[in-house]
């Protein structure tokens, strides 16, 4: 570990499609590999890494109840947070089988699955370096996985939360849709309120930004930008105050 080091403690936002192939669904072990490889070489440098993982590969509440009447919506974000803990253990092993060490702790109490998470716990198992996985978000419906990203970044006190996304950074429109949208390099919490970005959830900006924790939005897709995320060189947008 350098003395230099720029965080001492991150969050990692990873979306559920993150761990699938380009199809967005289901779990992929060569995607949940190379992730692992990257946290591991991020982790190597000696800051304290937590995890949380989505659940949008396999399903999301507000999404799914859309489609099935019959399942109320409450019903159907317990079931995105099931999903949450599926990704959870196979990242679990995906970190473990290259020798990292790891705990999931999930916001829903599963005693055979995982620990419950417990703040002070957690805070012990990032000291003793181990990668602590969020599973379960928050373990209440009507959120996503970018508030409990946002809310465990705060009662960590981690130093940043890092946003791993398909695109570059936040663009004034939707990159995939529009080839004229530009990239911010940083944004201010209330730019991107007043300019309805689409960074994380509004619930997630609302607290990052009343508690000034930095967002750091950038690509997981391009060579060796967990790494870099994690420590601290400049990709993708920066928001903050
Ligand atoms: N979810 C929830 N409470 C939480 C976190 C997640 O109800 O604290 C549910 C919600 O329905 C969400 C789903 O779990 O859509 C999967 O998480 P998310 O959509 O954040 O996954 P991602 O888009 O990051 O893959």
């Amino acid at each position: 570990p350098s003395s230099d080091l720029r965080y001492r403690r991150v969050i990692l936002k990873l979306s559920g499609e993150s761990l699938a192939d380009s199809g967005g669904r289901g779990i992929s072990g060569e995607e949940s590999g190379e992730i692992a490889r990257q946290i591991k070489a991020a982790h190597q440098s000696g800051c304290q890494i937590a995890i949380v993982i989505g659940g949008g590969n396999i399903l999301r509440g507000a999404q799914f109840s859309g489609r099935n009447a019959m399942v109320q919506e409450a019903t159907a974000h317990y079931m995105g947070m099931l999903a949450t803990v599926i990704n959870s253990l196979s990242m679990q092993d995906a970190l473990e089988s290259i020798g990292l060490q790891t705990r999931v702790m999930s916001a829903v109490p599963m005693e055979k699955i995982a620990e419950t998470f417990i703040r002070r716990r957690a805070i012990q198992h990032l000291e003793k370096g181990r990668v602590v996985i969020l599973a379960a978000g928050i373990g209440n419906p009507f959120v996503t996985t970018d508030t409990a990203a946002a809310q465990r970044a705060l009662e960590l006190d981690a130093d940043v939360v890092l946003k791993a996304t398909r695109v570059d950074g936040v663009y004034s429109d939707d990159p995939e849709k529009n080839p004229h949208a530009v990239l911010y390099e940083s944004l201010t919490y209330g730019e991107v309120i007043a300019k309805n970005l689409k960074v994380m959830d509004a619930t997630a900006i609302a607290l990052c930004n009343e508690h000034a924790k930095p967002i750091l939005v950038f690509n997981f897709k391009k060579d060796g930008n967990i790494v870099k995320a994690i420590q601290g060189e400049t990709v993708g947008t920066w928001i903050g105050t």
